[in-house]
């Protein structure tokens, strides 16, 4: 049963970040104003995400962990539209928690006190009281310590790092509304203030000289030529796209920083990448790419986004029309600031 388990485990949990993205995502999901990511070399030793959402109640604390806790998923319906989160489908605290040491302490802002609960390799230990602020902490330690197979996967400390640095990053910037930082060895990589403003958020992450490059992106489809039939744009394929895109000078030798999101959910469509490039047209030096930030929004039965839980892929019903929608939005920006 419990070998089950692990395997299972390994399948979903591949390496920190895909832990950092499960915990991550349920802050957000508990309404947090404030995500504070730490982890030690590359979140192969620790992993610590702390919130300040709605919490968890101590009656509620072994349910969160259990098999199956809970599941937003009402119908399979809602697997196919997949927007929003999906996770593990209520399995992700359990999952993580069969394949490492998992701590959970809560206290929601009504409750008095806190309390914690401890998972080790699939063995759920017993509720405690606990001192803490409100919100929720989740700490992962020894993440594998007990899937010695999984745990030779591992790459480099840079690497991990930079998985996590990429997944926290793609939250920071589809969330500019809620602070979130990331540590790594105790020191701190970026914090978003958490103001609202994309661009401040850009510019905690990037830093100033992207920032101030940065040129909006704010389209719609009947504000120019991919009007659906009846004219009004409501059935078009892409409803609006709106973002960030830098200056063509402020470019670098790695795609990483095309950040794309569909309805909300960060992707790596090569789709949405290669419009993108392409409204540049031949702005960009040889192998040069811009920094970009870009919210796609299509109807949700247009997008299939159901590949596996902890791929980033998606697959558009009408591609072509989702490519031309982002480069016409992308080099209208552009044309708006002379380039
Ligand atoms: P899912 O998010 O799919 O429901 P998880 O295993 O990720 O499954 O989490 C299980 C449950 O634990 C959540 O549904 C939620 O009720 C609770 N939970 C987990 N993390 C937090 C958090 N940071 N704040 C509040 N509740 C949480
Ligand atoms: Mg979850």
């Amino acid at each position: 049963e419990r070998t089950v388990q692990r395997i299972a485990a390994g399948e979903v949990v591949e390496r920190p970040a895909s832990v950092v993205k499960e915990l991550v995502e349920n802050s957000l999901d508990a309404g947090a104003s404030r995500v504070a990511v730490s982890v030690e070399s590359g979140g192969t030793e620790g992993i610590r995400v702390r919130d300040d959402g709605v919490g968890i109640p101590a009656d509620q604390l072994e349910a969160a962990v259990a098999e199956h806790a809970t599941s937003k998923i009402g119908d399979i319906e809602d697997l196919d539209r997949g927007v929003g989160t999906l996770g593990f489908r209520g399995e992700a605290l359990y999952t993580v928690g069969a394949v490492s040491r998992l701590t959970v302490r809560s206290r929601p802002p009504s409750a008095e006190a806190g309390a914690e609960i401890t998972v080790e390799g699939g063995e759920v230990g017993e509720v405690r009281p606990a001192g803490c602020p409100a919100g929720t902490t989740v700490e992962v330690d020894d993440l594998f310590f007990n899937t010695p197979a999984r745990e030779k996967f591992l790459k480099r400390t840079a690497t991990e790092f930079d998985h996590v640095n990429t997944v926290v990053t793609g939250y920071a910037l589809a969330n500019p509304d809620v602070a979130v930082s990331l540590e790594h060895d105790g020191r701190e990589t970026f914090a978003t203030e958490g103001n609202g403003d994309l661009r401040s958020a850009v510019l905690a992450v990037y830093g100033r000289e992207v920032a101030e490059s940065m040129i909006d992106v704010e389209w719609t489809p009947d504000g120019g030529d991919n009007r659906d039939e009846d004219g009004t744009g409501d059935d078009a394929p892409v409803q609006r796209v709106t973002g960030l895109v830098s200056h063509p000078e402020t470019a670098r030798s790695t795609r990483d920083y095309l950040s794309t999101y569909v309805n909300g959910r960060y992707v790596t469509a090569s789709a949405l990448r290669e419009a993108t490039l392409d409204a540049y047209g031949g702005q960009l030096a040889p192998d040069r790419y811009p920094f970009a930030v870009l919210f796609v929004e299509v109807p949700s039965g247009d997008v299939d986004v159901n590949v596996h839980p902890r791929k980033l892929e998606v697959r558009f019903d009408e591609e072509s029309a989702v490519r031309s929608a982002v480069e016409a939005a992308v080099e209208e920006a552009l044309l708006d600031h002379g380039l």
